[in-house]
Formats: C-alpha cells, structure tokens, sequence
C-alpha cells in the first residue's frame, strides 16, 4: 500500500511545505503530540480534519516540559506504529523533528505566561508551561497553521495556548476537542502505560471523584472547601494514590472558586504508584 503520509523532520522543510499549501489557498489544520497515540489523540485528528483541507501532526518529546527528575527518558515512543495510525486516520503530513531541530545550538528563547501557570500543574511542575508554551509557539512557526486542536484532557494547557494566542496575536484559531476515556473512565493518557493492573484498577478513581462532585453539586453542595474534602477522602480510599491537587477553579483564569453559583472547571492531579495522572471537568454548567 503507498504511503500517502508525507513525513518531515526539518524544520526548513516542514515550513517550505505550509508556505507551499498556504500560497495554493490550503488551510492547515494542526495536531501536536508527543506521540504514543491513543484514540484521545486520534478523536483530535477527526475533529482537525473537519476543520481544513491538510492535517498535520507533530510527534515531539519536547524536552523543555519536564523537569528535572521527570519522564523524559522514560516516555514511551512507538514512532512505526504512530506513523501506521496517522495514516489511517488520514493525517497529510506529520512533522517529526530531533531535539537538536527544535533546540538549535545556543537556544536560549522562552515563551513565559505571568500568571496560567502558576497554578494546578503548574505548581508541581514549576518548568513545564514554559517548555509547552515555548514549542507550541515555535511549531507554530514552523507548521503555519489556520487552526490548531488540543485536549481538554489538559485542560490548563488549553487555557494557557489559548491565552497565548490572544497575547501575542496570532492568527491562529484554537479549538479544544473532549476527553477520550477507557469504558471504565479513565482518561486515555499515554502514560497509562506505566500503570500495573493494581494501580490501573486505582486510577479510575479520578474519573469518579469528578462524576461524584458533579452529583454533590447537583445536590446542592455549594461550597468548594467541603467538595475537595469529600473528594481527598474518596481518592485517599484507593490503594497506592496520593493527591497532588484537587482545585474547583474558574474556567478561564484557573483561580479558585470557593462558592460554586456558576460554571467552574474541576482540576485533579494524583500520583497513582509513581504515574502522575491529571483528569478535570466542568460542574455546575
Ligand atoms: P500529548 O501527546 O500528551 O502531548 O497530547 C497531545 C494532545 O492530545 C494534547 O492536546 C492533549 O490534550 C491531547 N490528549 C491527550 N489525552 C487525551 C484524551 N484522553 N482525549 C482527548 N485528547 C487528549
């Protein structure tokens, strides 16, 4: 069977390639990853193909979002079989830089946000936002996008692209697509993994605790402080968890709500065994 994935590692050729399909009046519609798809992955390559003519992706371990001490190393990495499923999904082109592509000798060039991150993740992970916002704003660069998706798995990642994008005018449209979740719950992550069928059975309590505040509110519970209690108690339940955050913040600002009497955007962080899992949720829609 041909290939009809045009894969590219360079950056010079990857935005030869958009300013190409640009100039012939294409619009390019955006997916980056790290890669190690899953069907989360695959829903935001659906959801990017109804939204212009040429899908690319990016598969990049973008080393400046993990800290030291992080899973760089251990990420998992499949690239033949990415490659296999970006072509069944129908992606036109995936741009697969090194490292030494992206972080070209002597980089010293960062995106920072004031306040986004200094929030939810942000707090365990003092380095990562800024290793996220740095090469999602230098893919953009190379990729030229009319339009970029992203999870709403992570979510504080979305609010942060978002804000960039205003801040810094870019005419870029970004659009966040739902969270994939296995038939249990658990939010599809490509560090799932990690997990052992112990602590898999543990991880579905995420999922839960987000279903069970949602029904607390739905009863009339108003006020935050008690939600994350009940929530802390139900997640400490599970063998092998340990909370990092659970945080009912507003929407867009990620700052903490303590009274719920409107929408506000339900955050959790929790380490099941030494796997760091994130899942969220909107309440009180
Ligand atoms: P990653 O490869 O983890 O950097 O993720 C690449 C993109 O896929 C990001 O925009 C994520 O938010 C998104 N993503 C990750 N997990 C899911 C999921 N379960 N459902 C939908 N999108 C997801």
């Amino acid at each position: 069977m041909p290939l009809d994935l045009e894969i590219i590692e360079s950056t010079a050729a990857m935005q030869a390639r958009a300013r190409e399909l640009r100039a012939t009046g294409k619009t390019i519609v955006f997916v980056p990853t790290m890669g190690f798809l899953h069907a989360g992955h695959l829903s935001l390559m659906e959801i990017g193909r109804e939204h212009g003519d040429i899908l690319v992706a990016s598969i990049f371990v973008n080393p400046t979002q993990f800290g030291p001490g992080e899973d760089l190393e251990a990420y998992p990495r499949d690239m033949p079989r990415d490659l296999a499923l970006l072509e069944e999904v129908g992606a036109d082109i995936v741009f697969t830089p090194t490292p030494d592509e992206i972080y070209t000798p002597g980089f010293q060039t960062y995106v920072t946000l004031e306040h986004l991150p200094n929030r939810l993740c942000g707090l365990s992970r003092p380095v990562h936002f800024r290793g996220v916002a740095t090469v999602v704003t230098k893919l953009f660069h190379i990729v030229l996008p009319h339009a970029a998706v992203f999870g709403l798995k992570d979510y504080q990642q979305y609010v942060i692209i978002k804000r960039l994008v205003k801040d810094l005018g870019l005419d870029i449209r970004i659009i966040g697509g739902p969270t994939m979740r296995e038939a249990d719950g658990l939010a599809l992550s490509s560090r799932n993994a990690y997990l052992n069928p112990a602590e898999r059975e543990s991880a579905i309590c995420l999922n839960q605790a987000l279903a069970r505040a949602d029904q607390m509110i739905k009863e009339g519970i108003v006020e935050s402080q008690a939600i994350i209690a009940q929530s802390a108690a139900y997640i400490e339940a599970h063998t092998g968890t340990q909370i990092d955050y659970i945080a009912l913040v507003d929407p867009e600002t990620l700052e903490d709500v303590a009274r719920i009497d409107r929408p506000v955007q339900m955050a959790l962080a929790v380490k099941v065994g030494s796997t760091r899992l994130i899942d969220n949720r909107r309440l009180n829609e």
